[in-house]
């Protein structure tokens, strides 16, 4: 790499670069720029390029800073014209602040130095100037302090321990008898400088800089090396940063907001970012500089009058005391809010976008020293972009583009009171494994979760209805197994101390829309005792506890919570998606309840319904036993009579709720061995049930037992060796959908046999599934459409897809399993190496939640392709967990995918995600 040109200035309504060089100036540097050019008042300065960090890196610090020295000097030469003053100078000094500034912002990387250029001289020559000396003193020992702190590291490693600045004013203002900075005077001013220098003399052992370019060269040299700090280092991990991108370092004319009571700095938001509302807001402090405002030092002031408003009626603050102790600029400045007020407006509109800024005002005249696009809420998120449709700002699929699908989580799931939760206390952490609030009673097995959820809380205050409300209960587990899923289905939410984001908890509580944390790992739970402990203290059963499965945290006792509300602007978003996308969105969902949600959100059919869950309801299980433990043919067939009319009913309800709608059914797909008792007291009530010694029954059991489940007896492989299963769901399918028919409601079965790998496999279930559905219609003299096809995910079928399109009416790519044997991971037990994998940049994501697009996607994509070649109308969805995810989503319209099949609460993420990639190809 040979660079030409380093440094970039801004000034006096003139800039070398512009908005759109992010990626050579850093976002601050670049917006520094802008600003600059559409006449925002801006203290002049000069970005050093993040190409110039990467030299850094590669030729050393004294190689840069040679190289860079010509330009630095004759930038500065520029800021000095443009303040009529004198880097240095003792009686006419310009003071700089250095800032760094990477394309994303970067919490973690160095923190801004202010006041450079000052030393024992330039301080009094700074008072002769502004004849100020608290201003000066106080510039001068803000600027020792931040110096000191961040390029000669004094500030302690670790956050806990004592800054020794802090150490030393708080010994001052104690002998001194004084509480705030601000009453600090001169003298006790200037000792805190003499006491700083002599701290840092002793601390590193050498004398405090004080020529100016000194100065600068150590801060600029430091804003580098704190990219490679391990704050920074950890944070670019987690957001997936490139180091190769390197950090802009912004060196800028001071502004004083330190200079008296009209003088002030704040920052302010163009909307509100919280609620989305299109309201400036902001807050100031007088006399004040820097991060002042955020410290927390003095409590700051709001910047408009309705804010002022709105803050002292929550903070109950009369009127008056309001105006007169706690003023807004609006109220305290009028003539400076107008400008500031103008210029939000400007810069709003300059970019279209929700704006975050930093101001300073010096002695009555205000400068703008930040801009950037706000961070924001996800109602916050929807609001702006659609007012600004509205408005007219943005186009519609500027719209569309700027929503960030995943955030829309947040509006579809019970919330905590705010308020509430500021009270809530913390007791441990796990994995947000499925987004939400949920407040109830400790509750450590499946069947008391359903027998609770059903009593009456007596505790609870009546209804509006005058009725009493149900106990809600959390069910704490260590892991999960299918027989929880009643338990599941009656908690408010789900709590478990073992496994990851695809323990079967999590993928489970996610299809519910239920809120569940898991791998808590600090629980220690007795099932035995029912108790719970989380350091030392002991919970049991009926205690409350409160979780949020959006972060992961779990609260002692109750934290009130509230339901989720979707207002129009989400049902215009959805709409305005519906108008760009080409795939359909559909829901996985096996019950009509969940099926309705999903509908609600706008799912267009069922992409894939399970029909293993409906087994471990009451009765039900007892007949699936009874089936998997005959000893023959004719001993399941009479079993499989008794789950027959159960089977159709589940599908009536679901059939019934997606009417209009196509409903993939997957036939049983599970290991059997998952549905029989393994204890001895199931295993006796199965013996006297079937009238056998339990010694038989034991056996059978221990004959189910596999190896490996998951590579075992199970999909296609059952229903071939035990056709009558298939005939069974066949005949609960299609009976269903006769009866509907009957009563008028319109439906679309779609029979899917799981886990096919060999055609033949595939023949064999279809010739019984076809068979049966005719002797049905012969019986009952009546018929429906219907399609047979099978699920891809087996490598072995996507390599011979157009072999398996042949027989096959349509594919859906089952990507859970299709991950697990392509990568050759079980999905349980990924937990020992994937964080390591993660950790060492092996994996860029989990393959389990971002589908791999180089490898298991490009199965998806041939098996289509070849499928299409022998059936061009074959009719390609994907029903894994990746259906609900904005990447995998995009990469499956990208492939020509029909449809995209997710769990209900994931329907809206992935209708907006399908949108944005077909706005994204044109
Ligand atoms: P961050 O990236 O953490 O926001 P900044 O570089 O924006 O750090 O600066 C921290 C604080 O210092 C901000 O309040 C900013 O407004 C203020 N500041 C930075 N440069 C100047 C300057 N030249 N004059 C006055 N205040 C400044
Ligand atoms: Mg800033
Ligand atoms: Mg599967």
């Amino acid at each position: 790499m040979s660079i030409t040109k380093r440094v970039y200035t801004f000034g006096n309504g003139k800039a070398e670069g512009k908005a759109d060089m992010k990626n050579l100036l850093g976002g601050k540097g670049a917006n520094l720029a802008e600003m600059n050019l559409i006449g925002v008042p801006v203290p002049p300065g000069f970005t050093i390029t993040t190409d110039t960090c990467t030299e850094y890196y590669q030729l050393g610090k004294d190689k840069v800073v040679e190289l860079l020295k010509p330009e630095v000097e004759a930038a500065i030469a520029l800021i000095e014209k443009l303040m009529n003053s004198k880097f240095g100078d003792v009686e006419n000094p310009l003071l700089v602040s250095v800032r760094s500034g990477a394309r994303a912002s970067m919490p973690g990387m160095m923190d801004t130095i202010l006041n450079l250029g000052l030393n024992d001289a330039v301080v009094d020559g700074l008072t002769r100037k502004t004849g100020n000396a608290r201003f000066a003193w106080d510039s001068y020992r803000r600027f020792v302090q931040m110096y000191g702190d961040v390029v000669l590291g004094m500030k302690p490693e670790n956050k806990n321990d004592i800054d020794p600045f802090e150490e030393i004013i708080e010994e001052v203002k104690e002998a001194k008898g004084v509480e705030l900075d601000t009453d600090l005077t001169v003298e006790d001013l200037k000792e805190l400088v003499t006491k700083f220098k002599a701290a840092v003399k002793k601390q590193t052992g050498k004398d405090f800089p004080e020529s100016a370019y000194e100065q600068l060269w150590g801060a600029v040299c430091s804003v580098f090396d704190s990219w490679m700090n391990d704050r920074a280092i950890l944070y670019r991990k987690m957001e997936g940063i490139p180091a190769e991108w390197g950090t802009a370092v912004n060196v800028q004319a001071m502004v004083f907001g330190n200079m008296g009571e009209t003088s002030a700095t704040g920052v302010c938001f163009s909307r509100d970012a919280a609620t989305g509302e299109d309201q400036f807001i902001g807050e100031y402090l007088i006399n004040a500089q820097g991060e002042d405002v955020v410290a927390g030092i003095r409590t700051p002031q709001q910047i408009t009058k309705l804010g002022s408003q709105r803050w002292a009626e929550l903070a109950g603050v009369s009127e008056e005391e309001r105006r007169s102790k706690f003023p807004s600029m609006e109220e305290a400045m009028p003539e400076i809010y107008k400008e500031l007020d103008a210029i939000q407006t400007k810069l709003e509109n300059h970019y279209r976008d929700m704006q975050d800024m930093e101001f300073t005002v010096q002695e009555g005249k205000l400068w703008m020293l930040q801009t950037r696009s706000g961070k924001r809420t996800g109602a916050a998120m929807v609001k702006i972009a659609m007012d600004m449709l509205r408005q007219g700002m943005i186009d519609e699929k500027t719209a569309l583009l700027r929503l960030e699908p995943n955030k829309l989580d947040e509006l579809l799931h019970p919330i905590f009171d705010k308020e509430a939760l500021k009270k809530a206390t913390v007791i441990a952490k796990g994995l947000a494994a499925s987004p939400g609030a949920a407040s109830g009673m400790i509750v450590f097995n499946a069947d008391d979760a359903a027998e609770w959820a059903k009593q009456d809380d007596m505790e609870a205050q009546l209804d509006a209805e005058g009725k009493r409300p149900k106990k809600k209960v959390i069910m704490v587990r260590i892991e999960t197994s299918p027989e929880d899923l009643a338990g599941m289905a009656a908690a408010e939410g789900i709590l478990t101390a073992r496994g990851g984001m695809t323990s079967h908890a999590a993928v489970v509580a996610r299809g519910m829309g239920k809120c569940c944390v898991s791998g808590a790992g600090a629980l220690r739970i007795d099932y035995a005792a029912k108790t719970m402990e989380v350091d030392g203290k002991i919970y049991k059963e009926g205690d409350y506890i409160s979780l949020n499965g959006s972060n992961g945290d779990i609260y002692d006792g109750k934290v009130a919570t509230k339901e989720a509300e979707l207002d129009s602007d989400f049902a215009e978003i959805m709409t305005l998606s519906d108008k760009y996308t080409k795939m359909a969105v559909r829901t996985n969902a096996d019950t009509p309840k969940d099926a309705k949600k999903a509908r609600e959100f706008g799912a267009v059919g069922i992409g894939l319904c399970r029909t293993e869950h409906m087994f471990f309801e009451g009765e039900k299980i007892k007949a699936m036993r009874e089936m998997i433990l005959a000893e023959n043919a004719e001993g399941r067939r009479v079993a499989l009579e008794k789950i027959l009319p159960y089977q159709q009913a589940d599908f009536e309800g679901i059939f019934e709720a997606m009417e209009g709608c196509p409903v993939t059914v997957r036939l049983l797909d599970p290991p059997l061995h998952e549905f029989v008792p393994h204890d001895e007291k199931g295993q006796q009530e199965m013996a006297n049930a079937m009238g056998v010694d339990v010694k038989v029954i034991k056996q059978r059991v221990d004959a189910l037992h596999e190896q490996n489940p998951m590579l075992g007896h199970r999909g296609a492989r059952l229903g071939n060796t035990y056709p009558e299963i298939t005939e069974m769901q066949t005949k609960a399918i299609l009976g269903a959908a006769l009866k509907l028919k009957k009563k008028g409601v319109k439906t679309m079965p779609e029979i899917m046999v799981p886990l096919t790998g060999i055609l033949y496999e595939f023949l064999e279930q279809e010739k019984v599934i076809r068979a049966t559905a005719k002797k049905l219609f012969e019986e009952t003299g009546d018929s429906i459409d219907y399609k047979v096809g099978t699920m891809i995910e087996i490598p072995r079928a996507a390599l011979t897809a157009n072999r398996i399109a042949s027989a096959a009416e349509f594919f859906s790519f089952g990507t859970n399993d299709l991950t697990q044997m392509t990568f050759g991971y079980s999905r349980d037990d990924i937990g020992s190496f994937l964080p390591v994998y993660l950790e060492k940049k092996i994996l860029k994501f989990d393959p389990f939640q971002v589908l791999d697009q180089n490898g298991v996607g490009q199965l998806v994509r041939m098996a289509t392709e070849k499928g299409r070649a022998v059936r061009p109308d074959l009719k390609c969805g994907i029903c894994g967990e990746h259906g609900g995810e904005p990447s995998s989503v995009e990469f499956c319209h990208r492939v020509g995918l029909n449809y995209v099949s997710c769990s209900p609460f994931r329907v809206p993420i992935a209708r907006l995600a399908a949108a944005q990639a077909a706005l994204k190809e044109d």
